[in-house]
């Protein structure tokens, strides 16, 4: 056969196999696109490969290769997304141990069922807002389709200042506990916050996560003062900037909250003694909060069973837990873009659907919450033309719950229905 015959065959045999594409189509009884206020009731969502068609009004009828999901006992919606956790570990009694027991091979085969967990929960995307790196190769693996797991932005290395929350060694004997530097996350200088930025970067995280504040789980007295003065935060933010990262900060006192966002941070994480003047700040700089009520209450109902946390955690676990769900009621009112988050690894994993009940129970709208996890979060992402919608032209990552959220929202903590990439995980 000569070549052009073989070509010409080859752009037939494509214009064939395009021709009867394999669709795949799901009758939703009724759906939440992410953007609309609404629930629609009868609507047909309509996949080829990966990506989603069309959405249509009533139940389409198939042809005859379509495969047909039927949804219509379901409430559908856009895969969730979970703007904070942890992916490699989770809290327990053995947590401090593990630091000096694991191998990065034990964390990543515990990692990996985290993940599983987290996408059979709902949660197609998640970011991982710190780690040991493991979370770069689980990222790598899950989009290989290697393992199961959400699509994974991460940080890598959290950064955070000598001693701070964050610091790696902290609690550790001083023959262990070294001087880490910037390879580690580790910053003291305007510099070295560059330096850190860039090993991120080059490391492979997708975004970057500061402890601007002290915090709860460190072995470290402080949970709450700033730990990063202006010229660190400056190079910190303006380096991540050029290399299109964005930034979250940890922070549970207001003056290094504060000086996070007017340094530019994207995010401010827990945000428990957020003060009235730094929500106006943030509503002014456009700045999300991902508030981790979840975290909070967590840490409150584990401090009571001794031995649980280390001695110096139980305090500030005591007095930061039980303030964020009222922080966030106070962000709420006055306007603060919202977007979901929960700390997922400070409780366990597949439990994040837990975060919308206490958003509503705070005032927030069933629907605003769904929206929060779905096209607020890929905003704060900068992945709206893919992600967070059902849509034409965007990635199928569809989940469904029974009943109706709006009317009673507990339903999200059991997603029965999970598509990722037009491929179904969970039916
Ligand atoms: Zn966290």
């Amino acid at each position: 056969m000569n070549k052009l015959k073989y070509s010409f065959l080859l752009t037939l045999f494509f214009t064939l196999s395009q021709a009867v594409a394999q669709r795949t189509i799901i009758h939703c009884g009724k759906l939440i696109d992410g953007v609309s206020d609404q629930v629609m009731n009868q609507m047909t969502v309509i996949i080829e490969a990966d990506r989603i068609v069309s959405v249509e009004k009533g139940y389409t009828r198939a042809k005859k290769d379509d495969t047909v999901i039927d949804l219509k006992s379901k409430t559908v919606m856009p895969g969730l997304m979970d703007m904070h956790v942890h992916i490699e570990g989770e809290s327990s009694p053995a947590r401090q141990l593990q630091q000096y027991t694991l191998n990065p091979a034990d964390v990543a085969y515990n990692a990996q069922g985290y993940a599983e967990r987290t996408l059979m929960a709902g949660f197609t995307t998640v970011r991982d807002l710190g780690g040991s790196g493991v979370n770069v190769s689980l990222r790598n693996a899950i989009n290989a389709g290697k393992v199961k797991g959400p699509r994974i932005y991460t940080a890598e290395k959290t950064i955070a200042t000598t001693g701070g929350h964050g610091d790696p060694t902290n609690g550790a004997k001083m023959a262990l506990m070294g001087d880490p530097g910037p390879s580690e996350g580790v910053v003291n200088s305007e510099a070295d916050a560059r330096k850190a930025v860039r090993q991120r970067y080059k490391n492979g995280a997708d975004v970057i996560k500061i402890t601007a504040t002290g915090g709860v789980l460190s072995v470290a007295k402080d949970g709450q003062g700033p730990q990063f003065q202006m010229d660190e935060l400056k190079g910190l933010v303006e380096t991540a900037k050029e290399y299109g990262f964005v930034t979250a900060a940890h922070a549970h006192g207001d003056e290094g909250m504060r000086r996070a966002v007017e340094a530019g941070i994207n995010s401010i994480e827990h945000g428990t003694f957020m003060s009235e003047a730094t929500m106006d700040l943030m509503i002014q700089k456009g700045t999300y909060y991902v508030p981790t009520i979840s975290a909070g209450k967590f840490v409150v109902e584990k401090a009571q069973i001794p031995g649980f946390f280390p001695p110096v955690v139980v305090p500030k676990a005591l007095e930061v837990g039980p303030q964020i769900q009222e922080t966030f009621a106070r962000a709420y009112q006055k306007g603060v873009k919202i977007v979901f988050g929960t700390d997922a690894g400070v409780f366990p994993h597949g439990d994040n659907g837990k975060e919308f009940g206490f958003m509503v129970e705070a005032g927030m709208t069933p629907m605003e919450s769904i929206k929060s996890a779905t096209m607020m979060a890929a905003e704060l992402l900068r992945i709206t033309d893919d992600y967070g919608s059902l849509a034409a032209g965007k990635m199928a990552d569809i989940v469904a719950v029974e009943g109706d959220p709006v009317k009673d929202i507990s339903v999200m903590e059991n997603v029965t229905f999970v598509m990722k990439g037009g491929k179904v995980f969970k039916d």
